[in-house]
């Protein structure tokens, strides 16, 4: 199928995109990687009458340090999250959560801000950033503003953005003691999530709880933190019947999806035994990076 008829923008700078943004608004739309939005445009969901191609931009696929923390520009790809040597070292989850996102083709492609704005309810990275409690930066025409994870997205492909807001960067820690894993089923490797949950834990030298943090997505209309499950958590020691209690909370308070991948039992299953496994797998380190391309 073809997309409807669009003008085809390619600004040099953020300040022409904004310029763009504030003119035409709702009829603009931003290409990054254009592995969502293509598609959308193909099966007439999306119809923007001008499609404002970010690839020019400065400084927007840069993955550096800044005052403690790691900044990743919005237009970075996942193949370039999972080759950082800074991220491998610093923040492991994003590299981790990358090599598990769709195929080799779309990880060229797609970026982390192109995903996040597309608040897909079943984007891995959503769950990886909400566990790393990180920040969102965002530029529109009254200047920029700095969104938690946890307040960013508000329902199925609906984030807290204007539509003449970009987003530019994403902050995350730098990992000290934390142990941090992303865990994934999904019908084939590279399909959507059915459910992903993130873990960020630290650990005293007792082995007991002093913080953590979990992402969950693929579960409903928007990826969450799931405080009840960090609850039953912190300040216990994770013996595997705590362990159990607490991933039996995850989906408390949740409205489960159904689709034809997995009922809503299925899901709801599949969920407690992630979230008992991710806690088992960070609670002994069990952190893996898949090196090698594919
Ligand atoms: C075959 C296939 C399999 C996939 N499997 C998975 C999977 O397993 N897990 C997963 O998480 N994802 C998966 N995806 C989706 C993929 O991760 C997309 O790349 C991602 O969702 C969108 O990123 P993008 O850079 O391509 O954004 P685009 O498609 O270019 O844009 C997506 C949306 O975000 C907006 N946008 C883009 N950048 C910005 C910005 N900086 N500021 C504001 N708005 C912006 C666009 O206007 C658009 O509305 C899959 C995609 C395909 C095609």
């Amino acid at each position: 199928m073809y997309p409807n008829r669009f003008e085809y923008c390619c600004p040099a700078s953020l300040q022409e995109v904004l310029s763009l943004l504030s003119t035409h608004q709702d009829e603009a739309k931003l290409l990054a990687g254009g592995q969502s939005l293509l598609s959308m445009m193909k099966l007439r969901l999306a119809n923007p009458t001008y499609l404002i191609d970010l690839a020019r931009i400065p400084g927007l696929n840069a993955i550096g340090e800044e005052n403690g923390q790691i900044s990743i520009g919005a237009m970075t790809t996942y193949a370039q999250i999972k080759g950082s040597h800074l991220l491998r070292n610093k923040c492991p989850l994003l590299p981790q959560t990358a090599t598990l996102v769709a195929d080799v083709q779309v990880r060229n492609r797609g970026t982390i801000g192109g995903s996040l704005a597309h608040a897909d309810p079943a984007a891995d990275m959503s769950a990886a950033i909400l566990a790393l409690g990180a920040e969102m930066k965002v530029v529109g025409p009254k200047g920029e503003r700095w969104i938690k994870a946890e307040d960013f997205f508000v329902t199925m492909m609906t984030t807290v953005l204007d539509p003449d807001e970009i987003l530019t960067e994403i902050r995350v820690p730098i990992l000290k003691d934390e142990k941090t894993v992303y865990l994934k089923n999904a019908p084939r490797p590279s399909d959507f999530a059915i459910v992903g949950i993130a873990v960020c834990l630290k650990l005293n030298h007792q082995g007991t709880c002093e913080d953590i943090a979990m992402g969950v997505t693929g579960i409903t209309d928007k990826a969450y933190r799931a405080r009840d499950v960090e609850e039953v958590l912190r300040g216990r020691k994770l013996e595997p019947k705590i362990i159990k209690e607490a991933a039996s909370e995850i989906i408390h308070g949740v409205e489960v999806n159904e689709n034809i991948h997995a009922s809503k039992e299925f899901r709801s299953h599949i969920a407690r035994v992630y979230a008992n496994r991710a806690i088992q797998a960070a609670s002994k380190g069990l952190v893996r990076v898949i090196s090698e391309d594919g």
